[in-house]
């Protein structure tokens, strides 16, 4: 079916109601029929006969971002959501008159919220408690408490009766038209009245809502070099003659200055490093009844000829001490300095970077400290190649900036022209759009031309696509914690084989492949799409343990 094409035109006055109206697409390609900016709902994606092109202004920061496991979409977009809630009852001036709150969760946020943790973020973001500040340590003690005595203190400072055994419901067989993680909280109040706020976790932890209006404020920022698309970034580079971070670095400035873009990406590295040092030296057995061992711990000890690993508490789990000094005299033992003659083997170096992507991934299923890069069951591959960066290829701090601006606009524009919700494209939105990222990152520091990193990343993704996601019991940890592994092996040889290579003979350019990545999410069957009713969720058989 082929749609009219109509031009653009300024000025910007309607937005496009997908992703709530975060961004317009279309205007490059066909309307749909669906009436005002529709497209979404029938898996028709990128239309609007409106077609006001926004162009949707993302930061790295927006894309690597400090916060806790297990999931971006399940767990941190409903985290922010009850936090955002909160926020519009304190506008609205009825928090104080607040006398009950229920949670609806509906499509995959109710499918796979238990395993992914949804019902405890929504718990911690009306507690008042913030991803990036809280404490993680303390989060399970919270809601335990709450689960206990049916009370919770909204915000911290209100307490009400909340019994998330009945005030949070799982509406298994409902999917919100909009999107698939949908949720609805409702606050009664004193006078007997409803608030009612819709929001919807599009994937990466951001979160929208249908009928947003007000333009975000990252939206309005203008930047001097807009990129919708890759060959945009291409044509930066060429007639400016920049590097692709050069190019990045240059929007960032419309955000924040120079030292503070490079503070806050230095702040994002050290939060790895500790993520990937602390599941390094952490055994014992995962939570939420699969009962999976932790294997990372294990791996280092043997990699560093160490004895026995550690002793722990009756679980086995031990609580390292993580500190810069203790992380950076653990990467030198990894690096082996001081013993410049003993050569890592090719077999240690992939055990060393699949041991740094377990170790991040089972400190995400184990509801840690991780940076969402782009998403939380993906956030292993980029440290890991990352940490591979570090240790093995001596990438100073200015490398390791270098890679993350680059990285963060490829998983940009995978936003953009595609997704970064598994709920809308499979493990290929995750994991894929991760090694595509890391690729790209890695290639930039091994001196690859911006041809050569758009290659990276091209072939990075083009051998994730069609990727299913299917976690067993719905939790964030098989198949997800070794596809970590995977994505990072895979970023590694796609930088490889990109800076060897002439990008102006590749047939697949970086756009070709974000839109078949598109075009395969759409084709996908919705069980296959963070579920847990498809692949490995239903061919597995598990027992799972309540805990
Ligand atoms: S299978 Fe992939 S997309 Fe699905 S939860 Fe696991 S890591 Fe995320």
């Amino acid at each position: 079916m082929s749609f009219p094409r109509v031009a653009l035109r300024p000025p910007l006055k309607r937005r496009c109601r997908l992703l709530g109206g975060l961004r317009c697409t279309a205007w490059l390609r066909a309307c749909a029929p669906l009436g005002r900016g529709g497209g979404i709902a029938s898996g028709v994606r990128g239309s609007c006969r409106y077609a006001w092109a926004i162009m949707e202004s993302i930061s790295v920061f927006d894309i690597l971002k400090i916060g806790v496991g297990p999931s971006s979409s399940h767990t941190m977009g409903p985290w922010r959501a009850a936090q955002r809630f909160l926020d519009v009852c304190i506008a609205r001036g009825v928090f104080a008159s607040i006398t009950s709150v229920t949670v609806h969760l509906f499509g995959s946020l109710a499918k796979t919220g238990k395993g992914h943790g949804t019902d405890f973020a929504v718990i911690m973001g009306l507690a008042g408690e913030d991803p990036v500040t809280c404490d993680v340590g303390q989060l399970p003690e919270i809601e335990k408490d709450v689960r206990a005595r049916r009370r919770i203190g909204l915000r911290g400072a209100r307490e009400i009766d909340f019994d998330p055994a009945t005030q949070i419901v799982f509406h298994f067989a409902e999917v919100l038209a909009f999107h698939p993680n949908g949720l609805t909280f409702e606050a009664t109040l004193a006078n007997g009245e409803v608030v009612r706020e819709t929001y919807f976790s599009v994937g990466g932890g951001f979160v929208v809502q249908e009928a947003q209006t007000q333009a975000d404020e990252r939206q309005r920022v203008r930047l001097p070099f807009p990129i919708e698309k890759a060959a945009d970034l291409e044509r930066y580079c060429e007639e400016q003659r920049a590097s692709i971070p050069q190019i990045v670095m240059r929007n960032e400035l419309m955000w924040r200055t120079q030292e503070q873009v490079r503070e806050g990406l230095l702040q994002i590295w050290r939060a790895m490093r500790e993520c990937v040092y602390r599941g390094c030296h952490t055994v014992g057995t995962l939570p939420g009844g699969l009962n999976v061992t932790r294997r990372a711990a294990r791996l280092n000890h043997q990699l560093l000829g160490t004895a026995n690993p550690l002793e722990g508490d009756s679980l086995g789990n031990t609580v390292p001490v993580v500190s810069d000094e203790n992380v950076l005299a653990w990467m030198r033992a990894v690096r082996r300095d001081g013993q410049s003659t003993i050569a890592h083997t090719f077999q240690d170096t992939i055990k060393w970077v699949s041991t740094f992507a377990l170790a991040v991934n089972e400190e995400n299923a184990a509801f840690g400290r991780v940076v969402t890069a782009p998403t939380n069951g993906a956030a292993g591959v980029i440290p890991a190649v990352m940490m591979y960066a570090a240790c093995f290829l001596q990438a100073s701090d200015e490398q390791i900036i270098e890679f993350m601006l680059t990285a963060g606009e490829v998983g940009s524009l995978f936003k953009k022209g595609a997704t970064i919700s598994a709920a809308m494209g499979g493990c290929q939105a995750e994991i894929g759009v991760s090694s595509a990222m890391a690729a790209a990152g890695l290639a930039q520091i091994m001196g690859a031309s911006p041809g050569q990193v758009q290659q990276a990343a091209e072939i990075a993704m083009e051998h994730h696509l069609g990727m299913t996601c299917d976690p067993i019991a719905g939790l964030v940890q098989i198949p997800c914690i070794e596809r970590n592994t995977m994505g990072a092996i895979k970023a590694i040889t796609a930088a490889n084989i990109a800076v060897e290579s002439d990008p102006t003979q590749a047939k697949v350019t970086l756009d070709g492949v974000i839109k078949t990545m598109w075009e395969t999410a759409k084709d996908m069957q919705s069980k296959y799409k963070e579920t847990a009713e498809g692949g490995l969720a239903v061919n597995i058989s598990v027992s799972v343990s309540e805990c």
